[in-house]
């Protein structure tokens, strides 16, 4: 078998491809699982949140309230209802819904019959069953006689008991069974003249839904108390205005707070006692009055969500830094929910949240595993390729201090030959004298060389420990001036002190003077023939501050930040026939600091340069010791 070898590029395509399909694979797979529990607790929130839809004003409840048990000193009997009955015919309402069952009403067989006869004498009149008939066999709906000229029509109470949720909450309404309206869907019909008899016309109506040969539809709620119940006793008095009632559908039914089956527990509040199912019945028929059911997504809609979600969790969990990544997958969720909201609550339209939030959980714990695996192995390369530049430093450096070692005792001997040969001179031509003054100077470069590459190896095994003792910056400086005079006169420079009176300070007098030395020697090298360079101390808040300024050539911007690195040169001097080593800075700014001092600069290119160090006037060897260390 022939194996296709694919380059680095392709190699990673394949591995993002895979890293796709991979969450894809986990959207597909959750999305097979229920999550109504989840998803209704996300519904919940989004209706209780939402502004209630405002109601038609063509729903009306009467409650048998404990205010009537209490001025009939008993539930109403079959009188009691009778008169009502005449109470409302008088207002002409468009139907009367009874939604507890008239057969339970106390009354004879007579007084039951004019019960009948008086809801019959209403426009509509219409007994609420609390279940759906076996299809077929609608007929086990009708009622008793006398009652058996009412109409009856289920409109039973939907709690997600068994299904869904499971959470005994009630949010559907069943808008028709096997094609017969539930009464709901026929009220409705009264009002807003939208069809429920024909399967394609229903679908006007917004949400209907198929489930288990019904159609159903969820209930636009509003909280408990949106629609407060006329007592039954009030209505028996005849204290009310007829237009109240007037061609609105009225509600009668049971809210004593006796028996639970008049409640049910609602999105708002999971009470048993949360909401009358008078007013459920106001909620299911308002809903389709005014169309206003809350539309479910599809589920192609949910795996698109999930899908996409899971692609961007499990790209921020391996490519992203983890704390911004937090920060973007929280920004996800809230920017969803906030999305999941606007939608339900300004256009009705349900976006499942459960899978979606769900996938981002379980991407993320299911790579970051796998991103810390990654992760261990590039810090073990790291590790590996670190130690191992780590020996090949300490060698380099070994090296280096050995060679300068051994370099320092042939390159002494030559130039004590020099000068007992120039010692001796007076034989020898000028262009000989010339040739032992070439001599002396390329040593003398030489051995300054070596002396800061052993520094250099000193600083870096840290061998350096600084030997304190009392001295004047300004002596100290006068003797490095003097000592340049030689290399300043060459170029016509003058190099002109300014110094303010000092006190002693404590120092290394051999490294300051390395510092200083190196400083002014910089200046002379980096200046033209003839100009001019500045020493300047002065005491500034416990400080004592040396500038050196030069005329010189200056150093670029960019540059600035550089000089003071190990074998920094800058790139003009690089290829000029001014040599250097580029250690002189890195050595004096690690001496100056070792004295708790600072070093720095400043230059404007072609203008000059002024070099500062500014070094703390107490300095106790406690404080040395833990920085030489
Ligand atoms: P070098 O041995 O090259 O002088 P240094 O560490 O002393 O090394 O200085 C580093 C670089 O900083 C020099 O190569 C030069 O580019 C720049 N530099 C130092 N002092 C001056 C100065 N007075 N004027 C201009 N450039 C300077």
């Amino acid at each position: 078998m022939k194996l296709i070898k694919l380059g680095p590029q392709q190699k990673e395509w394949l591995i993002r491809l895979l890293r796709i399909a991979l969450a894809l694979g986990i959207a597909v797979l959750l999305s097979q699982f229920n999550l109504d529990y989840l998803e209704s607790w996300t519904y919940d929130l989004r209706m209780q949140s939402k502004r209630p839809t405002p109601p038609s004003g063509h729903v009306v409840t009467v409650a048998i309230d404990p205010q009537t048990v209490e001025e009939l000193k008993r539930d109403p009997n079959a009188m009691d209802h009778v008169r009502l009955l005449g109470r409302l015919a008088a207002a002409r309402p468009r139907a009367v819904v009874y939604i507890n069952p008239p057969n339970e009403i106390d009354g004879t067989f007579e007084e039951m019959k004019l019960f009948a006869d008086s809801a019959l004498q209403l426009n509509q009149f219409i007994v609420a069953a609390n279940r759906l008939p076996i299809k077929g066999q609608e007929e086990q709906l009708k009622l008793d006689a006398p009652l058996d000229r009412l109409t009856v029509l289920p409109g039973p109470k939907t709690s997600d008991q068994k299904i869904f949720a499971k959470d005994d909450v009630t949010r559907r309404l069943i808008f028709s069974y096997h094609g017969a309206p539930s009464l709901h869907a026929l009220i409705a019909s009264s009002y807003n003249g939208l069809r429920y008899d024909d399967l394609h016309a229903m679908q006007d109506f917004r949400g209907i839904f198929d489930f288990l040969g019904t159609y159903q539809a969820f209930i636009d709620f509003r909280p408990s108390g949106t629609y407060r119940p006329v007592s039954f006793a009030q209505v028996l008095n005849g204290n009310f205005k007829a237009e109240d009632f007037r061609d609105k559908v009225v509600f009668v039914g049971a809210d004593t707070v006796i028996s639970s089956a008049d409640y049910i527990r609602t999105p708002y509040s999971r009470e048993v006692v949360a909401m009358s199912t008078l007013e459920m019945h106001a909620n299911m028929t308002d809903t389709l009055i005014l169309n206003s059911a809350p539309r479910k997504g599809p589920d192609w809609l949910d795996l698109l969500l999930t899908s996409l979600i899971s692609i961007l969790t499990v790209y921020v969990v391996l490519s992203v830094r983890p704390a911004r990544g937090l920060l973007i997958l929280m920004a996800t969720m809230i920017s969803f929910a906030v999305v999941a909201y606007v939608s339900f609550a300004g256009l009705g339209f349900w976006i499942g949240m459960a899978h979606p939030l769900l996938s981002i959980f379980i991407c993320y714990y299911f790579f970051i595993p796998y991103r810390l695996i990654m992760e261990n192995r590039r810090s073990w390369e790291y590790y590996q390729r670190n130690r191992l530049l780590t020996q090949v430093e300490e060698l380099k450096s070994n090296f280096l201090r050995m060679m300068s070692h051994d370099l320092k005792t042939p390159l002494a001997r030559i130039q004590g030959m020099a000068d007992m040969v120039m010692a001796d001179a007076s034989q020898l031509s000028p262009s000989q004298k010339e040739a032992l003054a070439t001599i002396n100077r390329s040593s003398e470069e030489l051995s300054e060389f070596i002396g800061s590459i052993l520094s250099l190896g000193r600083i870096e095994s840290k061998e350096i420990k600084l030997q304190l003792h009392s001295r004047d910056v300004n002596t100290l400086l006068a003797d490095v001036i003097k000592k340049s005079e030689y290399l300043a006169a060459k170029k016509g420079i003058k190099v002109i002190p300014e110094f303010e009176p000092l006190f002693s300070i404590k120092l290394d007098e051999d490294l300051i003077r390395q510092v200083f030395t190196n400083l002014i020697e910089n200046a002379i090298k980096y200046s033209p023939e003839n100009s001019k360079i500045l020493v300047s101390t002065e005491e500034i808040n416990g400080h004592i501050v040396i500038q050196v300024a030069d005329q010189g050539i200056g150093i670029p911007d960019e540059e600035l930040g550089h000089v003071f690195e190990k074998f920094y040169r800058s790139n003009e001097v690089k290829n000029s026939p001014v040599k250097g080593s580029g250690l002189g800075l890195y050595l004096s700014r690690y001496f100056v600091e070792l004295h708790r001092g600072r070093i720095s600069v400043e230059s404007e290119l072609g203008k000059g340069s002024t070099f500062t160090v500014e070094l703390p006037m107490s300095l106790e060897n406690s404080e040395v010791q833990s920085l030489s260390n």
